[in-house]
């Protein structure tokens, strides 16, 4: 006997997945360069050389036992310290090590807080198109996922819809800005907005309801500012992570926040705690706290994402395609050229374009095409993106 949910978990089709072993296979045999995979969101930019120095440095002078042995579960306190100190260097805040609790990347840290923040028959709720495995983390808390629409077409936050979709059983709102996949950056009237209206039910409930704030993009965004949350909404837990911003995916290394200035803080953390004891995500990669330490001021490399972006939304604007203008994260959100974006999706194939169809996400009718690759692959790329127009209107 298996679990049937973990097991249905663990064999459902993942269009993402699908999408990219196809794009092995096919570069296998036509070549690499013919096939245009814009399936993942693993970095394209290298790691920064702060990285290889750290690493390094690690190696050489912390004993083998230490560097590679148990650390305390929530991190070591140096490194949290450390991380503390340089939030506080830019958000003007006055957190100390205690507030955070590292983790193996943004989804250990997801996992975890909806974990600590809701009991089995709660509701939290996800905006529309959203990160696909919020819906595995939040039922596998014994929640409920409720899906809240964002804007049509511009797909920003509708704090109207946000405001509709509040029942008693709301536990927490799921916010990740910037966006996957659409891109989007929330703007600040629009989170304060959002914080009155969350304020405003709070004032008739027993328990606040948690705004979870999804960050592994927060480093790249193209010119808009990324607002601080907890700074705007006090019941606010920021799940980070170094997958992007330091192009570290594969080393899983995040945190948890739980700010010192959230009401009943030190109960909130206890349950992060406690969560992760339950889901085995304690003492996050003992190396990579050490290299995260060292580079937590090191910014994020977006000119090559921003270059790609620019192409890109050149080239698909010049042939008539309607998409999100990326404000952030690495997603152009394109809108399929028929309701069905799988089967747009299977003519973008016959092309060697391989966008993910959006019903992953929540939503018909539009394709992630994820712009974290080589630039050639982008411009290599666009004479196939026309041809696809041009299918379409003949
Ligand atoms: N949240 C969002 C919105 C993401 O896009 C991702 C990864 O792509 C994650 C969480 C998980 O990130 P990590 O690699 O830090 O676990």
């Amino acid at each position: 006997m298996v679990n049937e949910a973990m097991f249905a978990y663990g064999s459902e089709r993942s269009a993402i997945r699908e999408i990219f072993a196809y794009a092995t296979a096919r570069k296998a045999e036509i070549g690499e360069d013919r096939v245009f995979d814009f399936s993942l969101g693993n970095p394209s930019v290298p790691a920064p050389p702060a990285v290889r120095d750290a690493i390094v440095r690690a190696l050489e002078e912390v004993p083998s036992t230490q560097l590679h042995g148990y650390t305390p579960a929530p991190g070591l306190p140096e490194v949290r310290s450390a991380l503390a100190d340089s939030l506080n260097r830019r958000f003007a805040t006055t957190y100390s090590g205690d507030d955070l609790f590292l983790t193996a990347g943004a989804a250990a840290s997801m996992a975890m807080t909806i974990r600590a923040l809701t009991s089995p028959g709660d509701e939290v709720m996800v905006i529309t198109p959203y990160f696909p495995e919020y819906r595995v983390w939040i039922e596998a808390a014994g929640a409920t996922c409720v899906e809240v629409p964002s804007k049509e077409m511009s797909f920003r936050l509708s704090v109207g819809n946000v405001q509709q979709a509040i029942t008693e059983r709301t536990a927490a709102i799921i916010v990740n800005s910037p966006n996957n996949p659409t891109g989007r950056v929330y703007r600040r009237e629009t989170l304060v907005r959002l914080a009155n209206v969350l304020r405003e039910a709070n004032a008739h409930r027993e328990q606040p309801i948690y705004v979870i704030s999804d960050e592994p993009y927060r480093e790249i965004s193209y010119g808009q500012e990324v607002s601080w949350i907890p700074s705007i909404y006090p019941h606010t837990v920021v799940c980070y992570s170094y997958s992007k911003a330091l192009s570290l995916a594969g080393e899983r290394i995040g945190w948890v926040l739980v700010p010192n200035t959230l009401p009943d803080a030190q109960r909130v953390r206890s349950s992060v705690a406690g969560a992760a004891r339950a889901l085995g995500f304690v003492c996050a990669p003992a190396l990579f706290q050490r290299v995260v330490a060292a580079c937590a001021d090191e910014p994020a490399d977006i000119e090559a994402y921003r270059q790609n972006r620019d192409l890109l939304c050149g080239a698909l604007g010049d042939v008539g395609y309607t998409f999100a203008e990326p404000e952030g994260a690495f997603y152009l959100w394109v809108r399929a050229l028929e309701p069905d974006a799988q089967a747009f999706c299977d003519r973008a194939r016959e092309l060697e374009l391989l966008p993910v169809p959006s019903d992953s996400f929540g939503v018909s009718g539009w394709v992630r095409v994820g712009y974290c690759v080589d630039t050639n692959t982008i411009r290599a790329s666009l004479p196939a993106w026309c041809e696809l127009a041009r299918m379409y209107r003949s």
